[in-house]
């Protein structure tokens, strides 16, 4: 089976829907906000498009994409985000983002609710270094920049089984997102991944991966029309047992072997041993 190796995201036919208003995208995503919390959104849009012109933090590179595809693509989480039972007594939440880029969803979570203590994981420096800025220019409190790679801090005791909720969008494939978030969990977190709506083999392959990792998926919905543009299933898997010692495995291995993925014969196998 062949796994794509980003996460797709399926354009709906409303893509050349008419502009809409920044108060529309907050209306839309059904998040109640007080207006500090909209301008630093605002003030947060505006550092991102700015910066994306000299440094490459995201495909997207126009105002209204940003807000849309971005923005409104990661407020969208909060509600469902909240709606999870948390682990017992694990004190103040804590969410990390892995491959968080420039700050999807993380940063926009971290606005929305602030309730929530905010890790920030990027292996790239210099997004990294942006969200650093961001942080400083909107006065947040709430948020940490973390530099590595998530198969490094999965083996570290400081952040291995330490986060209530691990986030990614258009990280990885579904088995290798397992790989890197789910040791990162406490027991009865949550994994929160929004994917593209054709995900069949990932989601097949995912629930084998999970089995390994100590994990089970427990929902993969298609996410209402909020006007987005942008077809979304949000996956969810919970931690339920321990994750092995073994996992994650080396930097790069859990994207490029992905655990759960059967392979289909290939031309080469069936030409080995024919005599
Ligand atoms: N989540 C953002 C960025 C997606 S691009 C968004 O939705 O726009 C993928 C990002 O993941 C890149 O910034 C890359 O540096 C980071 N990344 C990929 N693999 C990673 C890993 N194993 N650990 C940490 N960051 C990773």
């Amino acid at each position: 089976m062949a796994l794509s190796a980003e996460n797709r995201q399926t354009t709906l036919p409303g893509d050349d829907a008419p502009a809409m208003s920044l108060a529309d995208v907050f209306r839309r995503s059904g998040v109640q906000l007080d207006s500090d919390q909209i301008d630093q959104l605002a003030a947060y849009r505006d550092l991102l498009f700015n910066a994306n012109q000299t440094t490459n933090l995201t495909a997207v590179r126009d105002r209204p994409g940003i807000e849309r595809r971005l923005i409104l693509e990661s407020l969208r989480l909060a509600p469902p985000l909240r709606a999870l039972p948390m682990p017992g007594d694990s004190g103040r939440r804590s969410l990390i983002d892995l491959g968080t880029g420039g700050g999807l969803p993380g940063m926009v979570l971290a606005i929305a609710c602030p309730e929530y203590s905010v890790f920030l994981l990027d292996a790239t420096g210099k997004k990294v270094a942006f969200l650093d800025r961001v942080g400083q220019a909107l006065g947040l409190r709430n948020t940490t920049t973390i530099h590595a790679r998530a198969e490094e801090i999965g083996r570290q005791p400081r952040y291995r089984n330490g986060f209530d909720i691990v986030s990614a969008r258009a990280v990885s494939t579904l088995p290798a997102l397992l790989e890197l978030g789910l040791p990162l969990l406490r027991q009865g977190g949550h994994l929160l991944l929004p994917k593209g709506s054709g995900i069949d083999d990932e989601l097949a392959a995912g629930h084998r991966a999970a089995t390994l990792l100590g994990g089970e998926i427990i929902s993969a919905d298609l996410l209402p029309d909020v006007g987005s543009t942008i077809e979304t299933r949000l996956v969810i898997a919970r931690k339920s047992s321990p994750t092995p010692a073994t996992y994650p495995r080396r930097s790069g291995i859990p994207s490029q072997t992905p655990l759960g993925v059967v392979e289909t014969t290939s031309a080469a196998n069936c030409g080995r041993g024919a005599t």
